[in-house]
């Protein structure tokens, strides 16, 4: 068995976290009790070690760590309908909260904290026959989830150099905003991500509020809304890795498929069908719609328009019982009306795949995970807010107050900035640049 061990940090990582779990429970027949209640064992129980343990008395429980610096937020998932299938002891947490300050999340509160989940972790570990890799659910506008959540990270892989992590990162978005320094926390947070996690489904705050704003008609999203979208994103990307199939049936096969250079790991996720809370029994599409809706710019969970930049790579897993052959045509023809959006320098760089399994609730649905060069608009847009500030240099003794060194705000900020390079300079890539060839040519003559 190949598991994951799932961490969850902070208010937003573990409200999206404990939606997840309850997600995939039902998914898997697994009742509030921890307790095998499905309907398919085969197919449920297949895989289930992938995020569960067995306990005595046949009961499956979490494979996950949460963690936060206050107590508010992991006390209504204990008191919530999934609070008791969690270990007890994997519930860490302290009292001083982080203030939505990174600085204190990455480098005082948190770091007082960090050894405690890390000893949860090493025992998680220690139990797993072989562990493939790790989860991290995690806002990047905070200061918990942000920036003690990417010093879990950074001592993981230190401690497991040669495992996969995978995160769940939501993106700040001035519209549902809670505080001016999230461009700071967030920035602060992508230097980390970009140099030690190996794989990142980007959650953008601002695209949730636009999908439920202008497509699901909500005038005043909240929270639980947007949380509504993340939960069936993740259990859609998760999919391939829970139930039997071919396509990226692990996070390794995943991020081999998808990543053609190791600092472009951060993903595109779309859905389809879109649905609010309680409204997705009336929703049934059709192949050729699912196909249509999971590509359209509208359906992303990232504000930024894939036809502003081209596919390196993407993947498409659609859930259901459908006609493979179907959805082979689909997906070709899409690639080849669009030819122009997908690098032509990588052949075959759209995978899709079939899970027979469907979310609850719905008989069909689709999950797209690109990997698009068109994602800069997003880092261009947390940047700009970035340097709006760091440029008169506000906000910032809050975080050298904690001990930062204004030096690690210039070295994020070029991060970030080069990040976006690399993305631009993928997309104007073309399969014989002539200058290329011009190079080859002096070589040979030199030589
Ligand atoms: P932390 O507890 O210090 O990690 O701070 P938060 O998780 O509250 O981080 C604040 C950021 O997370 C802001 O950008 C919020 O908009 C966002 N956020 C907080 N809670 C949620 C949530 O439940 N769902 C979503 N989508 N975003 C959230």
């Amino acid at each position: 068995m190949r598991e994951i061990l799932h961490v969850q940090g902070g208010q937003c990582g573990n409200q999206i976290g404990s939606k997840f779990w309850e997600v995939i429970c039902d998914e898997h027949g697994v009742d509030p009790t921890g307790r095998y209640n499905g309907d398919s064992a085969d197919l449920q129980l297949e895989r289930i070690n992938v995020y569960y343990n067995e306990a005595s008395g046949g009961r499956y429980v979490p494979r996950a760590v949460l963690m936060d610096l206050e107590p508010g937020t992991m006390d209504s998932i204990r008191s919530g309908p999934y609070g008791q299938i969690f270990r007890p002891d994997n519930f860490v947490f302290g009292q001083s909260g982080a203030g939505n300050n990174w600085a204190k999340g990455h480098y005082t509160e948190g770091a007082e904290l960090i050894d405690a989940v890390l000893d949860v972790v090493r025992k998680e570990a220690e139990n797993c026959d072989c562990l493939q890799g790790f989860q991290v659910c995690h806002s990047l506008g905070g200061g918990t989830g942000s920036g003690m959540g990417t010093l879990l990270i950074s001592k993981i892989r230190e401690e497991y150099p040669d495992r996969m992590m995978l995160t769940f990162s939501v993106f700040p978005s001035p519209k549902v905003s809670d505080t001016v320094v999230e461009p700071y926390n967030a920035t602060l947070s992508v230097h980390q991500l970009v140099e030690n996690a190996d794989e990142c489904m980007v959650l953008d705050n601002e695209a949730l509020y636009d999908i439920c704003f202008r497509t699901l008609k909500l005038s005043t999203p909240s929270f639980g809304d947007l949380n509504h979208l993340i939960s069936a994103t993740m259990s859609g990307v998760t999919c391939s890795l829970r139930f039997p199939g071919q396509l990226n049936s692990d996070l390794r096969k995943l991020a081999v498929n998808l990543i053609p250079f190791p600092r472009l790991h951060f993903f595109m996720v779309g859905f389809a069908p879109l649905t609010s809370r309680g409204s997705q029994q009336y929703i049934s599409l059709t192949v050729p719609e699912l196909t249509q809706q999971m590509w359209d710019a509208k359906n992303m969970m990232c504000a930024a328009d894939p036809r502003h930049g081209r596919y390196l790579t993407a993947s498409a897993m659609f859930r259901g019982k459908m006609s493979t052959k179907e959805v082979d045509e689909q997906i070709l023809n899409v690639q080849n009306k669009n030819s122009s959006y997908f690098v032509e320098w990588i052949p075959n760089n759209v995978k899709s795949s079939v899970c027979d399994i469907p979310p609850t609730g719905i008989k069909m649905a689709s999950t797209f995970v690109g990997n698009s060069t068109s994602i800069q608009e997003m880092f261009r847009r947390v940047s700009e807010q970035f340097t709006a500030m760091f440029r008169r240099k506000a906000f910032l003794h809050w975080y050298t107050g904690e001990g930062m060194d204004e030096m690690e705000f210039t070295e994020a900020e070029s991060n970030m900035n080069d990040l976006v390079a690399e993305y631009q300079q993928y997309q104007d890539a073309t399969a014989a640049e002539e200058g290329e060839y011009e190079d080859e040519e002096e070589e040979v003559y030199e030589s």
